[in-house]
């Protein structure tokens, strides 16, 4: 029996509102997730966290075009959604979600967006009192431009680097470390946590352990590697995962690459069918798990709840904090004392060798689901939102229903009490509220499925002219690479 959310489920269920029922927004997430039974003694949501993290898709742009994207097939074809808008969805995530809450500045690619706006957005959230990460290809965030990110408050700055983007000349996750080694050189030394996202397919999870040895070898700047399991939503060409990724084969892909073991079920954050997360010091390159013993992880967990916020951006302090958080809790000092002797035990002669340097390196493991594929339950108790202008709903969800926030021309507020209505394909104000938009394609905004579907039909007509397919292929690929470059030129002269 399928337990898969119908389509008019999927239509019904609407994004977030802010409730006026008295609640903290933690109160509201405990709530959520007691509703769905998963309020577990190792759930971060209500306990220290009341969502993981909101993205906000500051335009639908990209420079790249990956065949596993999850973005609409109109999404080049809309507007950049005006500032005000943008400013406004950030006051609704701190009103629904409170202070610290992590916001994904992305897209589309973030940094296409015309760049004072785009420190503004950054300055935003940091004023705010949340957490604003930039989630990039990195193809446009240049040294200076993050540097001018920092000062403007950026906290993470998460690189996007795999196969599925097709960069020319890289054919294997290996070579491709070499663009990942030139993100690293260029973040080195600023304030922030580095990430690194790989969207898992059967083109590059045979390679999961080396790229996990990359990020070791380089855990003195890398914070976080992140593992997005293939799903079978938006634009990207490429359909259903094979059956060989999983949660459990990837976090097995992990190991291997480590060298160790490492456990990725002593907390829940969200649905465990969702996430897995796992922690671990390094040090003289050797990795050693934190989370091995889950009672005592858990056990913390409880009664840390979100009294503490670590700075990521300082690591001696996360290290005070942590000691002074021990101290403070006198009944937990027993295992404490007994995780501190095991861990001494276990790392000496890497920390010896290492002269003392030990880093944290932390993985993620996040299932996305199918479109079509989804289960109510994971999104009743999804903690990655997006933020829509009605509000912020699953990642997931909007997913599979991108156009229907897309599409909509989104109500302005204009002086004297004057709503306009912003049409998200023209970009411009009008007074009444046009009627559900629909996109045209054309060559220049054609990706991912729509652009296939022409090139197919395109190399049909063709071939009635005797051209060979090659011929008609490499008009296409300069058709496609000539709009791309304009794109990317017309946006830099814009900023
Ligand atoms: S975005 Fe999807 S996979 Fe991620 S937590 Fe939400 S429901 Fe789960």
């Amino acid at each position: 029996m399928s337990c898969y959310m119908s389509t008019k489920e999927i239509a019904a269920y609407g994004p977030y509102k802010l409730e006026n029922d008295g609640l903290t927004p933690k109160q509201r997430a405990r709530k959520r997730m007691e509703a769905q039974g998963l309020m577990t003694k190792g759930q971060h949501l209500g306990h220290r966290w009341a969502i993981g993290c909101v993205s906000l898709e500051i335009t639908q742009r990209c420079n790249l075009d990956c065949t596993l994207c999850y973005l609409s097939e109109s999404a080049e074809a809309v507007k950049d959604i005006p500032i005000d808008e943008v400013f406004r969805r950030i006051d609704e995530i701190r009103a629904m979600y409170g202070p610290n809450t992590d916001i994904q500045i992305s897209g589309g690619d973030p940094t296409l967006r015309q760049r004072d706006e785009l420190m503004a957005i950054v300055r935003k959230v940091r004023d705010s009192g949340m957490r604003p990460s930039l989630f990039t290809n990195g193809i446009k965030a240049s040294r200076d431009m993050l540097e001018e990110l920092v000062e403007n408050g950026l906290v993470d700055v998460a690189f996007h680097v795999d196969l599925t983007q097709e960069r020319k000349g890289y054919t294997t996750e290996v070579e491709l470390n070499e663009v990942r080694q030139e993100y690293i050189e260029r973040a080195r030394g600023l304030p922030l946590s580095i990430f690194f996202n790989t969207t898992v397919y059967d083109g590059n999870f045979h390679e999961i352990p080396k790229i996990v040895d990359f990020m070791v070898k380089n855990s003195d700047i890398v914070r976080l590697a992140s593992f997005q399991l293939q799903a079978d939503t938006g634009r990207g060409v490429l359909t259903e995962r094979d059956f060989m990724i999983s949660q459990t084969t990837v976090a097995d892909q992990i190991r291997k690459g480590a060298g160790c073991n490492i456990n990725f079920d002593s907390m829940d954050i969200g649905h465990s069918k969702c996430n897995k997360y796992a922690m671990t010091l390094v040090a003289d390159n050797k990795v050693h798990d934190v989370f091995y013993n889950t009672e005592y992880v858990q056990d913390v967990l409880a009664t840390m709840g979100s009294d503490i916020v670590f700075d990521r951006q300082n690591k001696r302090q996360v290290v005070e904090q942590m000691a002074n958080w021990v101290i403070k809790n006198p009944k937990l000092l027993p295992k404490s004392l007994g995780w501190l002797k095991d861990k001494t035990k276990d790392m000496a002669m890497d920390i010896f060798r290492a002269k003392g340097k030990v880093n944290k390196l932390s993985f993620f493991i996040h299932n996305f689901m199918d479109a079509c594929h989804l289960e109510k339950d994971r999104i009743d108790s999804c903690v990655f939102m997006v933020a829509t202008a009605e509000g912020p709903i699953s990642m997931c969800l909007n997913n599979a229903k991108r156009d229907d926030f897309l599409l909509k021309p989104i109500a302005m507020p204009q002086a004297e009490g004057v709503i306009k209505f912003w049409n998200p394909i023209t970009g411009k104000l009008q007074d009444n509220k046009p009627e559900r938009l629909v996109v045209e394609h054309t060559r220049k905004t054609a990706r991912g499925r729509t652009k296939e579907k022409m090139d197919a039909e395109r190399l049909a007509a063709k071939a009635n002219f005797g051209r060979t397919e090659s011929d008609v292929l490499q008009d296409d690929v300069s058709v496609n690479e000539i709009a791309m470059n304009e794109a990317v030129a017309k946006q830099t002269v814009e900023s």
